[in-house]
């Protein structure tokens, strides 16, 4: 074998009193570092989230000089960006370093910039290409990479997308630690948390999606495993709590039934939750399995209320069609989080604050808004680039002459605030305990005993941002908005 010792790395590093950044597992290096495991003597997968003691530079270093001979780091997202480029830098350059994830593939000339240990980028999924890449093929062969050579950056051709089958689950026991809810440090509730992906992609085109476009402007087509190797992956994992992380767990009606009736017969008893359209609520049959499976809790993206708005995203449904769906959803014990976007091209301060009143109109448990982004390859660009007024940034944020990024955070903050009123805490907390009974009356008093700690810490928070006083009023008055 090429390499004796591949390190599996996590850079994220999260100091937040309670640690809901935490909560899952990072599936997409664990299914990379699975699919490398017949290719190296040894795997070691670290998470900076729960290795505290090597996320100082100097600490990461000496461990890795010890025995590790090739590093692969997993870079999925905006944040932490600049932190995870200087600690990357930190590495030793005889190791070979290889970057792959969602925002390394955005960002591979930026990240040969600025981080002269990296050595390969792999763009895109990586599970094939990192098995050539320690197989040790000549880099010029292996497709789907950047790499260095006589100091220039190389791009091979894009790699085409596997079938998800012939992907191999991750493997758990490489893990050093459990998934949990914690406070301050302190566990709570007893809650083990895990994710599992069923299929990758998704048959719909929205067209602000960035889930089942890539940042190569790949449409990932709908993959699915097999129903038995997913009930079959479920029955071995002891965590309570399962997210699916498919782009949409529900997207064949019949073969999510099939799981559930695998989940049922196998008795493996888990809290499930998962991303769905709202179209689920025309499958009553599905629905009613899916509560006696154990289904919790269901994310959907509703993205807007207004017809227009949902026309130009290409959603596939209207306003009058969220109502219908949400008549017969809200009749299932199962809790319903909505996804919204707001500063679409064309929508008002109005439109955009309505969010909250048409929410709490249909009967929602809660609500999440983004602004929204183009990305690079967004079928949105080309309306955005030729409407007067509006404006991308470099990192695909949208603008405009009349709503500026501060204005549209505002905005932002108004609808959060305006729907999370205090009863409305009673009521997802009454949702969850007695409706879904996602959590048991026990966890909830061994939550109740670290609530003071968690107020503490957003109170600490909002003072620390200069705006305490700005949410307590808006807390109060919300409704003003
Ligand atoms: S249904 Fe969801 S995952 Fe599928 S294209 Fe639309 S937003 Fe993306």
């Amino acid at each position: 074998m090429k390499y004796k010792h591949a390190l599996f790395l996590y850079p994220y590093i999260e100091n937040h009193a309670t640690s809901v950044m935490k909560l899952f597992p990072p599936t997409g290096l664990e299914y990379v570092a699975a699919s490398a495991k017949d290719y190296v003597g040894k795997i070691t997968l670290l998470d900076l989230r729960y290795e505290k003691e090597l996320t100082n530079p100097v600490s990461l270093f000496s461990f890795i000089k010890k025995e590790i001979d090739i590093i692969c780091v997993s870079i999925g997202w905006d944040r932490q960006f600049k932190e995870i480029c200087d600690l990357l830098s930190c590495l030793p350059e005889d190791v070979p370093l290889i970057v792959g994830g969602y925002k390394a593939t955005e960002t591979t000339e930026e990240l040969f910039k600025t981080c002269p240990p990296i050595k390969i980028i792999v763009r895109g999924e990586g599970e094939e290409t990192i098995r050539e890449i320690l197989k040790g093929i000549p880099l010029k062969d292996i497709l789907g990479i950047s790499y260095r050579q006589d100091g220039k950056v190389v791009h091979n051709p894009n790699r085409p997308l596997p079938a998800v089958d012939t992907i191999t689950p991750p493997d758990r026991s490489l893990r050093n630690n459990d998934y949990r809810l914690s406070v301050n440090g302190v566990n709570v509730m007893n809650l083990t948390f895990d994710s599992v992906l069923s299929a990758r992609g998704c048959p719909y085109n929205c067209k602000f999606c960035t889930f089942s476009l890539n940042p190569l402007g790949q449409k990932r087509n709908y993959s699915a495993r097999s129903v038995d190797s997913v009930v079959e992956e479920l029955e071995h994992i002891d965590a309570k709590v399962i997210l699916f992380s498919d782009d949409n767990l529900f997207a064949d009606i019949q073969r999510a039934e099939k799981i559930c009736d695998g989940i049922i017969e196998h008795k493996i008893k888990k809290r499930f939750v998962a991303q769905a359209r709202l179209e689920i609520a025309k499958y009553p049959r599905l629905l009613e399995k899916m509560v006696k499976a154990g289904f919790k809790a269901l994310l959907l993206g509703i993205e807007s209320p207004h017809d227009r708005i949902l026309a130009q995203l290409n959603k596939g449904f209207d306003s009058a069609m969220i109502r219908e769906a949400f008549k017969v959803l809200n009749k299932y014990p199962i809790y319903y989080n909505g996804y919204f976007i707001y500063g679409n091209i064309g929508e008002t301060k109005e439109e955009m604050l309505y969010i909250s009143q048409f929410a709490k109109e249909i009967g929602i448990d809660s609500i999440a808004t983004n602004k929204l982004r183009i990305e690079k390859f967004s079928p949105l660009r080309a309306l955005a680039e030729k409407t007067p007024g509006y404006h991308i940034t470099e990192r695909g944020e949208l603008y405009s002459d009349m709503y500026s990024h501060a204005t549209l955070k505002k905005i932002g903050r108004t609808i959060k605030f305006s729907f999370y009123t205090p009863s409305r805490y009673v009521k997802i907390l009454w949702k969850n305990v007695f409706v879904t009974k996602f959590f048991t009356f026990g966890e909830i008093i061994s939550l109740s005993v670290v609530i003071p700690r968690l107020i503490a810490a957003s109170v600490k928070r909002e003072i620390k941002k200069g705006r305490f006083i700005d949410s307590l009023k808006r807390t109060f008055l919300s409704n003003k908005a």
